[in-house]
């Protein structure tokens, strides 16, 4: 019974929502979800946000895609054009399992054997299950014979990565999130995590309350800057000149751990030089904070028992995103604020599974637990284990393959062929206009998912997948836990479960691969996941995740624990030792100037999800937030006239949106927010594809736009 209503049953599972991870229970009564409940889960402890409590009713929506859908011939693809329901039935047939699967497979195929391997490409899901990540990546690999494969983490904490896993050898956080309750100091940068990890957030408000300083940086003043002890609201853009301000003050005030720095870093010299001409005094008119905050800030930080950093996109999605993060390891390195509880380095990571989904090789130039393809030994490994001749070259990132789909037919690199499973980039790419052009432009594009997506909409054969409720698999959250979801509800009409797909395209691509058992398979691919991770989650079987529901890698044996906190002796690099890389200013790519004089800056809101394909589905969430809205300061509203409710239309370079208007004072002066997951007045249409050279991370938090008043939203 779950208050006045009597349920058939109880599901345990885990929020297909955030990276936070917050264990749930599924209430189903007729086979429908009535109601969430939160779960004593490590990450939430019976928590949940609005989205996890109220957006699970999008499984039941009747535009769930319940057959194979087949484009009719010679209908166009029209990349400029809504996907309205009323007109599915005019761009696509409804077709059999089996004739759509070998169209979708037997295309891909013959671009294949044509033009070579390198003419196709996949985009995983971060919403889907690891073992799902894993077998889409050994797809990819195997039987389109490349290394053409990525996900959304290429939007998210791409340069993230590569910052953490060239300075302290490993991509994933250091500490969980709730080890800010046994911080002194916390730092949170170019994060909303009010909105965007809401319970997240709860775990550092309660920290606040017991004493914990919070220091808030971010361009946006956001919710958790009324519990911040410093709010420093530093322009856009000028992160590196910021940071390297706090590790200036650290090494000129004697405040170095000296100790820590000699002992565990190399390179600290070439970052002491670098950071001298980074004075407060001479930073402060760059980065808009007064010289005296920094150096509070900074001797606070070093002075701290503990001092943690947490960030967000605020931080990764810029063309200097690496640097940015360079300059966090660099802080929390020199101030030896790292390798204990209450310490250590955070990067919040956005969707459900895009840890997992990483981890399990779902990015172009890592196999499985980031072990790089182009490595003789590793890649020697991975083809006896496959049984199969492997790519030993790193393949094309996301916005790299939209670029590939548009090449000239005499470039051998050209991409042909996509199949897309569950993710949305006619929504989450940067340029829209372009990627959309792209996606319409290739030769076959096979899509797989719940609705008929932004993407799916240009798709010559769409697959109609499942739901998260509607399977049982496995996720890695923010924290490196490994949780376990499991299926409370049957796909709708012929969906089926996306690992059953997955394996009918690769049978049909050639591949014999036989994973037997229960719910096609999952433990089998479970197992073969953790023997290609190695020592990562080698101590986490199948089994024991049925007992415990969660446990934290690494974890090297069934009755290991798990390592919550890691680097307390060694870090997991060549020499065991932190590589400090200095960095300096690198402006955006695209500045505002007197045609396009404000700043665009996209992100997400509490109450939608990445595209919105779920939550905007999701009743309770819609009515919440049913419009798309563009958040303005007050003082640059009044200056323009313009009013709450007002319609502005936003311009860049690239195209333009006509969008309702909202005051938001914490929105800098010179900026405007927009939230990416409305299409009709989708953000990315504006935002600019120049890419960060080390994580290829598009800038999704600055472009220059203009505003003029009016327009048709
Ligand atoms: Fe779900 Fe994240 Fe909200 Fe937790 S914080 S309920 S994981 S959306």
């Amino acid at each position: 019974q779950v208050g006045s209503q009597v349920v058939d049953r109880k599901v345990d599972s885990v929020c297909p929502f955030c990276g936070v991870g917050c264990l749930i229970t599924y209430n189903v009564k007729d086979e429908h979800i009535v109601s969430v409940d939160g779960r004593d889960g490590p990450a939430n402890h019976g928590r949940l946000c609005v989205k996890g409590r109220f957006g699970f009713d999008y499984v039941h929506h009747d535009q769930r895609l319940t057959k194979p859908l087949i484009r009719k011939p010679g209908v166009p693809k029209d990349d400029g054009e809504a996907p309205r329901p009323s007109h599915w039935s005019e761009v696509f047939r409804e077709a059999s399992w089996e004739e759509a699967l070998e169209f979708a497979a037997g295309k891909l195929r013959t671009l294949r054997d044509g033009h070579g391997p390198k003419s196709l490409a996949g985009f995983g899901s971060a919403k889907g299950s690891n073992e799902e990540a894993y077998l889409f990546q050994k797809l990819v690999r195997t039987g389109f014979q490349s290394n053409n494969v990525d996900h959304c983490t290429r939007l998210c904490h791409a340069s993230s990565v590569a910052a953490l896993l060239e300075g302290v050898g490993s991509g994933a956080v250091s500490n969980p999130v709730n080890d800010v309750a046994h911080a002194e100091l916390v730092m949170v940068i170019g994060s909303n995590p009010t909105a965007n990890h809401p319970v997240a957030a709860t775990w550092m408000k309660n920290a606040a309350k017991n004493g914990t300083k919070i220091v808030l940086a971010d361009p946006r003043v956001t919710d958790l800057g009324r519990h911040a002890w410093r709010v420093m609201q530093f322009k856009p853009d000028t992160d590196v000149a910021m940071l390297n301000a706090l590790i200036h003050t650290v090494i000129e005030e004697g405040l170095a751990d000296e100790s820590f720095v000699r002992e565990r870093a190399d390179n600290f010299e070439a970052l002491r030089q670098n950071v001298k001409a980074y004075s407060p005094e001479a930073m402060a008119p760059i980065c808009g904070i007064p010289a005296q905050t920094l150096r509070e800030v900074a001797r606070a930080f070093a002075k701290a028992k503990g001092a943690m950093i947490l960030w967000g996109m605020g931080v990764s999605q810029h063309v200097h995103g690496t640097d940015n993060v360079r300059c966090l390891i660099a802080l929390s390195t020199v101030t030896g604020q790292i390798g204990r509880p209450g310490t250590g380095l955070h990067p919040l990571r956005g969707q459900n599974n895009v840890q997992g989904a990483s981890d399990a090789g779902l990015i172009p130039m890592m196999f499985p637990n980031y072990q790089r393809v182009d490595d003789a030994g590793v890649h020697r490994w991975f083809e006896d284990f496959w049984g199969t001749r492997l790519d030993a070259t790193p393949g094309y990132t996301v916005v790299e393959i939209m670029h590939k789909a548009l090449a000239d037919d005499s470039d051998p690199h050209k991409i042909r062929g996509m199949y897309v499973m569950g993710e949305n980039p006619a929504m989450s790419d940067p340029d829209l206009n372009h990627a959309r052009h792209a996606l319409a432009s290739l030769e076959h594009l096979v899509v797989q998912d719940i609705f008929m997506t932004e993407t799916a909409w240009l798709a010559d054969v769409v697959l109609p997948a499942s739901a998260w409720p509607e399977k049982t698999g496995t996720v890695s959250n923010t924290d490196r836990m490994v949780q376990l979801g499991r299926r409370a509800l049957t796909p709708p009409g012929d969906a089926k479960p996306d690992l059953w797909i997955i394996q009918e395209i690769a049978r049909r691509m050639g591949l014999t691969w036989d994973y037997a058992g229960d719910e096609c398979g999952v433990a089998a691919v479970y197992e073969e996941m953790r023997q290609a991770m190695h020592a990562a989650i080698s101590g986490i079987s199948w089994e024991r995740l049925q007992r415990e529901s969660s446990v934290t890698y690494p974890c090297l044996s069934e009755d290991d624990p798990g390592q919550p906190i890691v680097f307390a002796d060694s870090f997991p690099t060549a020499d065991g030792r932190v590589k400090l890389v200095p960095a300096d200013i690198i402006p955006a790519a695209e500045r505002p100037d007197a045609d396009y004089p404000f700043v665009l800056i996209t992100g997400r809101q509490l109450e939608h999800w990445h595209t919105g394909s779920m939550t905007r589905r999701a009743t309770v969430l819609d009515a919440i937030e049913p419009l798309a809205t563009a958040s303005m300061n007050g003082a640059d509203m009044e200056s323009m006239q313009l009013a709450p409710g007002d319609v502005i239309t936003v311009r860049s370079r690239r195209g333009e949106v006509a969008i309702h208007l909202r005051r938001d004072d914490g929105t800098p002066s010179g900026a405007v927010f927009i939230p990416f997951a409305y299409y009709e007045a989708a953000a990315n249409q504006l935002t600019n594809a120049a890419l960060d050279p080390f994580g290829k991370i598009p800038e999704f938090k600055y472009c220059a736009v203009r505003i003029l008043r009016g327009g048709t939203p």
